[in-house]
């Protein structure tokens, strides 16, 4: 280790991260989890990455991952297994046959996928059976946080396992929150992106109605932007072209978080609400909005939804 200069928060905030260097399986090496295990291997850790695409495997070997083509033997003799994968039908295949016996008793696992609550808190609860502590840990930012390593996660599960799993978060984005017991941190996930997808629709209907009434757009958004109308769909994230903030409306809605992953999240939401028995009128309205939106232009930016009105 080198000396630190004392004082400096900087070079404190990069030890920090570096405390101790790890030896971490990463299984699904997609869109998100490439940027995230090449993360892992800049801030000093060794990463066995695994995904069933030969493509991604070659990726993440150029990022200075080791490749292996089986996922229970890049779990064999790690201290930490993290997996970003498209659903929870797959999360709960791969722990319970690729991690589950394969991964030293006592490692710390940690799913970042978003899937569903009730299939979170399943598999926390057989991994804690099985010796290891887990955490649910889904993540806020798109690909470009994930590469960037600014990503945000919202955790779930013990104290024990958060304290555990922050260590090898912290190298792949700039916020850690705990959340709360297992499935918290997929409970916050859809609950946060059933509120944007409500207010982004809310936001387009108040600038196009403005519009419709003869306001300049840009003067409505000065304006609604300072007053209660203020939201980060209209202030960080303008859905129409050429006013306030640049967003992915200016560049067509290409790039940005695609309207499939966003009703992915609200069908979610809509699910966890119906296993609770909770109100979600505008969730549901969202929902129906999103689904029709995504027959056509599923890979645009969620925002397009302005478009459609
Ligand atoms: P992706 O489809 O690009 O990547 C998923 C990867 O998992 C693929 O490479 C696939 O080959 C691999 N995979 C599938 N089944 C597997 C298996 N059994 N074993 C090993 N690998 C397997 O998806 P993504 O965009 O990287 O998203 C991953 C997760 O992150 C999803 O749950 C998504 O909802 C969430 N998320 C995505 C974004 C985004 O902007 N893309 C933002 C936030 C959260």
């Amino acid at each position: 280790m080198g000396s630190r200069a004392a004082g400096d928060p900087s070079v404190r905030w990069v030890d920090e991260k570096r405390r101790e260097n790890m030896k971490i399986a990463f299984i699904g090496l997609g869109n998100m989890g490439g940027g995230m295990a090449a993360n892992l291997v800049k801030a000093g850790h060794s990463v066995n990455a695994f995904d069933l695409s030969p493509e991604a495997r070659g990726s993440a070997e150029s990022g200075g991952c080791d490749a292996y083509d089986d996922a229970e033997r890049a779990c064999e003799g790690v201290d930490a297994v993290v997996t970003m994968l498209p659903n929870g039908e797959i999360v709960k295949a791969v722990y319970e046959n690729d991690v589950f016996g394969h991964a030293p008793e006592g490692a710390v696992l940690l799913d970042c996928s978003t899937i569903d609550v009730a299939t979170a808190k399943e598999v926390i609860a057989k991994a804690e059976a099985a010796g290891y502590d887990m955490v649910d840990a889904p993540v806020s930012g798109g690909i470009a946080a994930a590469n960037g390593g600014t990503l945000t996660f919202m955790v779930g599960g013990t104290e024990k396992a958060f304290a555990r799993a922050e260590e090898v978060l912290q190298a792949m984005g700039k916020a850690v929150i705990h959340a709360g017991d297992a499935g918290a941190g997929q409970t916050a996930k859809i609950c946060n992106n059933m509120l944007l997808a409500i207010s982004m629709i809310g936001t387009a209907e108040a600038m196009k109605m403005a519009e419709k009434l003869g306001l300049d757009p840009q003067k409505f958004y000065e304006i609604s932007s300072q007053s209660s109308g203020y939201c980060w769909s209209l202030n960080a994230y303008t859905p129409m072209p050429g006013v306030g903030v640049e967003s992915p409306a200016d560049n067509d809605y290409q790039g940005g978080f695609a309207t499939a992953l966003m009703l992915k999240d609200l069908r979610l939401a809509m699910d966890a609400a119906q296993d609770v028995d909770a109100t979600t009128v505008l969730g549901a309205k969202a929902t129906e909005i999103y689904e029709k939106l995504a027959e056509e232009h599923g890979a645009l930016d969620f925002s397009s939804v302005i478009k459609t009105l």
